[in-house]
């Protein structure tokens, strides 16, 4: 069971990709996360790189949790999201204000001032542009969509995914209902109608994904499927299937195809698995015209999690497991020369043996910050090959983390000065 609200930390991910379905990424991204396979899975990507290719619009969401500093590492979502919006995303981040109030008991005021000060700065100033950024607690378009997709679902099927029980809090019902709210609402009439639309997460996060998939697939007309190889169309619903299909048709008219009132299908014959997004895609701007909830399933990447400098997840109940992006330069230099190795008990053996780059948190540090391939390539042969020493890798570490912060820093007011330009409703 993959849980949302636990605090494991998921190492063998290959596994993890047999049990759930998860797809390694392509080659189609060029960004060392990817390069690094840091990025290690997605659901439907294929839907981002078509919009891409096309030249279609597509959205990019992530949410933030204001309940502490936001540390090294949650920047890899926050790369990504800057990464897909450098490539022409529409950018939408959720400030999860209400979860932090229902679970670490935040008073909104509190949530807004950390949301700001320690997430939205950092964001700017690590070159996110004007965006959506809005406040769950203000947004009622988000409030109303989740209340409409209670409608979709019932406590079996949340119990299934989560492993819920009936002791289980509501937050744990309702929560899921917000967040799949946060994602699909980018896709409203308001903000452009039906766009494929990217979540980045950690893996603990899919549960969350595949009912967000699913929700939006019930609350489409076409339903997009394979049949013996090759696509079918099924009309949803109970009204008059002639309109939806022969405005269908009439959009497929390339594909040779056949169809049939009654049962409310379309075949088409010469269309398979590759033209399967398009015809989604196609099909989803179509039924807009129709549809006021009408929503492209969104895809997924999921990301490893960075291990904290003590090893095991990083905490903020661990203080010096992590570093804060708000830290002084002198905390972090510290925290890194403390962290964990994966370096030999004495120096001699590491020069015989080498040391283990894999299970080493420092080396981590450059694997998720720093964009230079050699460099890392050069850490990662040297460290191996028992010529580098575990205190001259800590200070060089040390080095970049504190520049990053420096930079950070020296951006802070500028940044602080734009917020405005960030937040929705304001
Ligand atoms: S040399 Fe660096 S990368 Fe290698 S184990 Fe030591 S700290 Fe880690």
């Amino acid at each position: 069971m993959i849980d949302p609200w636990g605090s494991n930390q998921y190492f063998d991910y290959e596994k993890l990709m047999k049990e759930f379905g998860i797809n390694a990424p392509d080659n189609f991204f060029d960004h060392y996360l990817f390069r690094r396979h840091l990025i290690f899975g997605q659901r439907s990507i294929e839907y981002i790189e078509y919009a891409i290719k096309n030249n279609i619009k597509f959205n990019a969401v992530t949410g933030l949790m204001p309940s502490g500093a936001m540390h090294l590492g949650n920047k890899i979502t926050i790369d990504q999201i800057i990464f897909f919006q450098g490539l022409g995303a529409n950018v939408f981040i959720s400030v999860a204000d209400l979860e932090s109030y229902a679970t670490r008991n935040i008073s909104f005021e509190r949530a807004r001032e950390i949301a700001i000060n320690n997430y939205i700065v950092n964001y700017i100033s690590l070159g996110l542009k004007p965006c959506n950024i809005y406040f769950q607690s203000d947004d009622k378009d988000t409030q109303r969509l989740a209340f409409i997709l209670s409608n979709e679902t019932n406590m079996t099927e949340l119990k299934a995914i989560y492993g819920l029980t009936d002791s289980s809090s509501m937050l744990h019902v309702n929560s899921p209902l917000i967040q799949a709210s946060d994602v699909l609402h980018s896709q409203l009439k308001k903000f452009g109608g039906p766009r494929p639309t990217v979540v980045p997460v950690g893996v603990d996060q899919d549960p969350h994904i595949r009912l967000m998939r699913d929700l939006a697939s019930r609350l489409r007309i076409y339903n997009v499927s394979l049949k013996d190889g090759h696509i079918l169309i099924s009309i949803k619903g109970t009204m008059d299937s002639k309109k939806f299909i022969d405005e269908a048709v009439s959009l497929l008219n390339n594909y040779e195809l056949s169809y049939n009132y009654d049962y409310r299908t379309i075949e088409l014959k010469n269309a398979g698995e590759d033209n399967k997004t398009e015809i989604d895609i196609k099909l989803s701007f179509l039924e807009s015209k129709f549809n006021d909830l009408d929503f492209i399933a969104p895809s997924a990447t999921f990301q490893k999690l960075e291990t904290g400098l003590k090893g095991g997840k990083m905490s903020s109940h661990v203080p010096d497991s992590l570093i804060s992006l708000n830290d002084t330069e002198e905390d972090a230099k510290r925290k890194i020369k403390a962290s964990l190795t994966g370096g030999r008990k004495t120096i001699e053996d590491q020069k015989i043996y080498g040391g283990d780059p894999e299970r080493c948190p420092v080396y981590e540090l450059y694997m998720y910050h720093d964009k230079d391939d050699a460099n890392v390539q050069r850490v990662y042969e040297e460290c191996r090959g028992g010529v580098r020493m575990c205190g001259a890798c800590k200070s060089e570490a040390a080095e970049m983390i504190s520049s990053l912060l420096k930079d950070l820093n020296e951006k802070r007011d500028e940044s602080m000065s734009k917020v405005h330009e960030y937040l929705s409703h304001e």
